[in-house]
This record gives C-alpha cells, structure tokens and sequence, in this order.
C-alpha cells in the first residue's frame, strides 16, 4: 500500500490507514517513513544469541571437529558474565538487522532474559540441557521455563530446550514431552540436523532422529525442530500426523559452510502444512545474526537444490521470514504481520539507495536487492529500539570493550575439558 500510515497504541497495531488520515489523529510521536517501506520484524527462529563471542573461533572445519576441539571445549570456560555479554553484542546485531524477535537455545539463560528485558526485543527462550547433566539439566530447563515465562512484559515466551537426540537420551524425551503436557509449554530442539545425524540414528537404533521424536512423545507436543536438513521422504508422513504444532527453522548458510549434502526440505515440508521459519543459528557456525541473508539463501538455494527457478519466490521468502517465522515460535497471532490487533514489531527499509533503484518488483527487491544494512527503523512492542540506524538501548562500545577483556579466560583451553562430545 503506497502513502500508508501505521497508528500503534500501547504496543498494539490500532489501524493502517493512509498517512493523510492519520495527520489528524492525536500522536505522542510520529516518525516520518517516506521513502522507506514497513515490514513486519524479523523473527530468528534459532540461534544461540551468546556465541557472537565465539564468531570466527572456528573456522573451515568439519561439524565435529568444530564442537569437539573448539566449541565445547571453550564452552566449558563460560561464565554468566560471558553469556550476558555476547547477548548484548547479538542484541545490537539483531536490531540493526531489522530482527524484532529470536528463539534463543543456550546456558545460563536467565543472563540473555536480562538482557532482553533491559535492550526491548522480543524473545522465546530455553535453557539446554544434555543428559550427561543428569535430571538437574531438564529440572533447570523446566525451572526457567515457568519464571521466565511472559516475562519482559510479555515480551519473553519460553520453551524446554532439550539440546539434541543424539545427546538427550529417549528417556530424558519423553520426561520431557510430559513436562512440556503438563505444563503447556513448547519444546525446541535440534534434530535431524544434517544427513549424517540421519544415518547414524538408523545405523546405530534402527529409527531415525524424527522417529525418535515420534516414540518419545515430542511430536505430541508444540515443538520447532532447529534445522532437519537430515530429514528423510519417510519422516514426513511422520511430521505430517503429529499431534501437535510441529515447525521447522532453517539456517542455510551454516549448512553451506559445514558443507552438509543436503539442505532443510522447505518444500516438501511447505506440502504437508509445516511453517518453515529462518534462522541463523550461532555466529561461531553461521559468523552472523543476519536474517536477510538467511531469506536471500533460502531462496536462492531452494531454487538451486529443487532445479525449479519458481521454487521459492521472493514473496514467499518474505513469507518465511515474517508469518512463518511467527508461526514457528508459537507468535502466529501474535506478531509476524502488520495488522490491527497484532503487537507493534515494524520496522523500516530504506529503498532508495543505487542497490535498490529502480523497484520493478518490491518483493525481489527486498529479498536480492535490500541488505539488513538498509533497515533504518527498529521498532518492537511500539517502542524504537533504532532510529535511523542508531540504536538506542545498546551500547555497542562498552560491550565489545568488555568482552574483549573476558577473551584470555574464555579461549584457555588448557584444562583439557570439553562440555560433550559430538558423535551424531
Ligand atoms: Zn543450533
């Protein structure tokens, strides 16, 4: 809609209307988007906020190498100082990206839940868990899920975050999956990550990781499984009949960079009714929070690996990024669409940069020609955590000051301790 006018009230969408009839209207502030376009926020289905610290610690390696000699070593040095600093810095990163929302899957999570109530994002949060922990693990996962729940104002939502099938054992899913029953809450893990993961399950138990999802209950529940580029033909009819809200968040870049054979069947999945949202996982894997390069990939590779140029349009990328992205993290209806009654998380994109002149077609142009750099206004829940590139609730210096400080401990991995170990 040309010359249009948001009106948000307490938070909350009131009307679209055209910017003259809004001229009349009574208003606390108005800002000014000529020139520049209104999208819903980006939502980042999965990512694990606080390893900004770690982007580039690990690079050019193959998937267990990369947990088994760096990653989990040096997550054995974390402190909840470290977590809370790196949430700040994927903060900053998030909002200048035009992201009003992330699924974050880590430790010490009441730090990143600070941090969210002090910067205004939106976030839908878990404490992970292995099973090496013990009981403590999913008792920790299931106590941070019910304190933190609407917390931020409403701005926090929260899921049990078991961290994977190949380091949570059945039995832990299924404690899990009844925790999640009984206490109406969502589980997010990853599963079926890479074809690899995929094999292994059958080679070693006979079911894949999706059926092991099945037989433990998990997918009685509303769950978002991180990645699923290992989901296989015969897992879909599986995903199909779930009994409850099943998604899927996929992070392509990740799996070009590991060099996985195989991408997150979007369109299979599309045919059997999943919202596929997009994600970025961690920057130690992904090396950024960028979810519009997640939707340029995600685009282009679907085209690439289905041989269909149809396969996805930009439209439908904008689709994934916004409504399904919602949609994944349990928001449907709450954000993921400019509409009366919706949570006011808009932002702002500046089109008439060289890159993006002349618009012939707004959708590709965002998606192939706009860069998360041309988002020029963050707003979430009504309130401007961005005005005109400048973050307001950041200070982007003083975190990277001091979390340059916390490196010498963070890096040392002279104790020889790692927190897992990958095996598939
Ligand atoms: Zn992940």
């Amino acid at each position: 809609m040309d010359d249009a006018a948001i009106v948000v009230r307490e938070g909350v969408v009131e009307s679209v209307t055209s910017s003259a009839r809004a001229e009349e209207l009574p208003a606390a502030e108005r800002i000014d988007g000529r020139g520049q376009i209104a999208l819903p926020g980006l939502v980042n289905c999965h990512t694990h906020a606080p390893m900004v610290a770690l982007r580039g610690i690990a690079e050019d390696l193959p998937t267990e190498e990369w947990f088994n000699d760096v990653v989990w070593p040096i997550e054995s040095n974390l402190t909840e100082k470290d977590v809370e600093l790196g949430a700040r810095l994927a903060c900053a990163e998030m909002i200048r990206g035009g992201v009003t929302c992330f699924a974050d899957h880590y430790f010490s999570m009441d730090a990143v839940a600070a941090v969210v109530e002090e910067c205004g994002i939106r976030a839908h949060l878990g404490e992970a868990y292995f099973s090496s922990q013990g009981p403590q693990g999913r008792e920790k996962s299931l106590e941070f899920a019910l304190r933190h729940r609407g917390g931020a104002g409403g701005r926090i939502t929260t899921a049990l975050a078991p961290h994977a099938p190949y380091t949570v054992d059945d039995g832990d899913l299924t404690a899990t999956a009844a925790l999640a029953r009984e206490h109406s809450l969502p589980v997010h893990l990853h599963a079926a990550e890479n074809r690899g993961q995929a094999e292994a399950s059958l080679a070693r138990h006979g079911v894949t990781p999706i059926e092991v999802l099945r037989r433990t209950g998990i997918l009685d529940t509303d769950v978002l499984i991180a990645h699923g580029s290992g989901i296989l033909d015969s897992d879909l009819p599986i995903l199909s009949s779930a009994a409850g809200r099943t998604a899927v968040a996929t992070a392509p870049r990740g799996y070009l960079k590991f060099a996985w054979p195989t991408t997150t069947p979007v369109r299979a999945l599309h045919d059997i009714g999943i919202p596929v949202g997009l994600a970025t996982d961690g920057a130690a894997s992904n090396n950024s929070l960028d979810v519009w390069e997640s939707m340029a990939l995600t685009a282009l590779i679907q085209k690439s690996t289905t041989g269909d140029p149809r396969w996805l349009t930009s439209r439908q990328a904008l689709h994934h990024a916004t409504l399904q992205s919602a949609r994944a993290v349990g928001l449907g209806e709450i954000v993921g669409s400019i509409a009366p009654g919706r949570r006011a998380d808009i932002i702002l994109v500046d089109l008439t940069g060289p890159h993006t002149q002349p618009v012939h077609d707004l959708a590709a142009t965002l998606v192939h020609s706009a860069r998360s750099s041309d988002v020029r206004t963050t707003i979430v829940d009504g309130r401007v955590l961005m005005r005109d590139r400048e973050l307001l609730s950041i200070d982007v210096g003083a975190v990277v000051g001091e979390l340059e400080e916390r490196m010498p401990a963070l890096l040392d991995l002279s104790h020889g301790r790692r927190i897992q170990n990958y095996s598939t």
